[in-house]
């Protein structure tokens, strides 16, 4: 018998991972210190760290795999440095590359507690309170946007998995075979989906790597606004009818990743219906604006989507892995994901639980949802609503005083996206798109190393935008009327080297 109350190596060396509670007690304290003193500084940090491959491995080491065991406590305090240092801080004032939620403590709190107990939410019985907050959390998530709380819904590693079960779903209930069965039938090559231009890339993977191919997308043009241009839409799906194709799918944004367009989602929803297509929503990003007042009332059509992807790692500030599919017609989803092996046997029906497997891709599934839970609790419906709105506020004002500079041209604001470029006096937008190009290039890269702010880029009509997107509980006002001067300010050092 092993005794585990003995800490001598020798006595257990098969267990050399296993942490006496004295240990973890000591260690768990040290760690939550160090992090707390990381989530005080995070405002002085920079929000970005320029870091090459060749310093990034000098850093680690490049030796193989040691031989014997490190002790725990040297092991966390360094890897505590390495990840502090190591990468941009999504949750800083300041950090508006992507869409990415500053996360907040009570989800990385409850990530802790969710691997420590470290539950399997493949099947309702290995794991019955887990997975009960799961369908809790997936009804709260639907209930704060207003879709049917009765729908399927599960959590997922983020938004692509999240648009990819809507693809499943819509093939499984409107392909005219077995898909599950006979799989990319003949028939498969005429499979259609009608999705704008300002798509994210998850359309494009979702539709090679399910075998329909990337020549089944039709790709919509957009207005000058763009959101999806609708007459172009009605005439490609009549086309395609009428050369034998099968429309299956239409996609609409709830916010585009590159400029938070939002697609006029009922009309697009009366679209679907009249041609008997599945209607998915993209709500990755744009979603959750639904809760604050003003936002684009075309955000109510995600309501009457067929399946909806959310990403609670973005504008629900939940830490990294967590998004959300939601379709409305739980046993449609049920019928694309579920097989019945014989070794596992349920002693709960299915009519009752949602034993997860037969719902999504997934067999062993982690326990994202506990800080889904959470951070849902901890702000509540008001919360979010604050936050959101704030963030809608705060992106109107940036606009604003990006606007207000001479040097800067805005081009796009939509829910808490800005777009615009640096143009020095001298050079003439209508004239000199190319020199603007690379000089707002050179300048995102500037602004990217420098660590004050974090941007990324759009390229509207052909032409290279800065970026900035607000999903951030962290961002101040004085933060958002920081941003000119570091613009024009960065912008005219770039200038300079380029013309010398
Ligand atoms: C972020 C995003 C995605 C992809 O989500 P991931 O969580 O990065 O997988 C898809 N669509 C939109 C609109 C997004 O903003």
């Amino acid at each position: 018998m092993v005794q585990h109350n003995s800490t001598a190596e020798d006595e257990y060396p098969a267990a050399p991972l296993d942490m006496s509670a004295g240990e973890f007690r000591a260690l768990g304290h040290d760690l939550v210190e160090r992090i707390a003193d990381f989530i005080q500084q995070i405002p002085n940090r920079p929000a970005a760290r320029d870091i090459s491959p060749a310093e990034a491995r000098a850093r680690l080491g490049q030796g193989g795999l040691p031989e014997h065991g490190t002790d725990a406590g040297t092991l966390l305090a360094r890897a505590a440095e390495l990840v502090f240092d190591g990468c941009r801080i999504n949750g800083h004032p300041k950090s508006w590359g992507y869409v990415i939620g500053s996360p907040a403590p009570i989800g990385f709190l409850g990530d802790f507690l969710a691997a420590a107990v470290n539950p399997n939410l493949a099947a309702w019985s290995s794991a019955p309170l887990p997975s009960e907050i799961e369908a809790q959390s997936v009804r709260w998530i639907a209930d704060l946007l207003g879709y049917p709380t009765d729908c399927g819904g599960l959590l997922t590693s983020g938004g692509n998995m999240a648009n990819f079960i809507g693809i499943l779903a819509a093939r499984r209930a409107r392909a005219d075979w077995d898909t599950r069965r006979e799989g990319l039938a003949p028939a498969a090559g005429a499979l259609r989906i009608y999705a704008s231009r300002e798509t994210h890339t998850w359309l494009e993977k979702g539709a090679d790597i399910f075998g329909l191919g990337t020549d089944a997308i039709r790709w919509i043009g957009t207005g000058t606004d763009l959101r999806m241009d609708t007459a172009e839409l009605r005439t490609r799906i009549a086309a395609d009818r009428a050369a034998g194709e099968q429309p299956f799918l239409l996609v609409g944004a709830a916010g585009t990743v590159s400029t938070g367009a939002v697609d006029p989602l009922p009309e697009l929803a009366a679209i679907a219906r009249e041609n008997g297509l599945w209607f998915h929503v993209d709500g990755c990003y744009g979603a959750p604006a639904i809760v604050a007042p003003g936002s684009p009332a075309d955000l109510k059509g995600l309501r009457e989507a067929d399946s909806l992807a959310v990403d609670a790692h973005k504008w629900l500030f939940v830490p990294l892995e967590a998004g959300c599919a939601l379709v409305r017609d739980r046993q449609s989803l049920r019928d694309t994901f579920s097989f019945r092996p014989p070794y596992y046997h349920y002693n709960v029906d299915d009519g009752e639980v949602m034993h997860y497997h037969e719902y999504g891709p997934q067999n062993s599934r982690g326990f994202r949802a506990l800080k889904v839970w959470l951070a849902l609790q901890g702000a509540g419906r008001a919360g979010y609503r604050a936050m959101i709105a704030g963030n809608l506020r705060l992106a109107r004002e940036m606009h604003a005083a990006l606007a207000a500079d001479p040097q800067i041209e805005t081009a796009t604001q939509s829910l808490s996206i800005t777009t615009f470029r640096y143009v020095p006096e001298g050079l003439d937008p209508a004239q000199d798109g190319e020199r603007l190009d690379a000089l707002n290039t050179a300048l995102l890269s500037r602004i990217q190393g420098g660590g004050e702010a974090f941007l990324s880029n759009a390229v509207i009509d052909g032409r290279f935008y800065l970026r900035a997107c607000i999903t951030n509980f962290r961002t101040t006002a004085a933060d958002v009327r920081a941003l000119p001067e570091i613009v024009t300010r960065l912008g005219r050092e770039v200038e300079k080297e380029t013309q010398r």
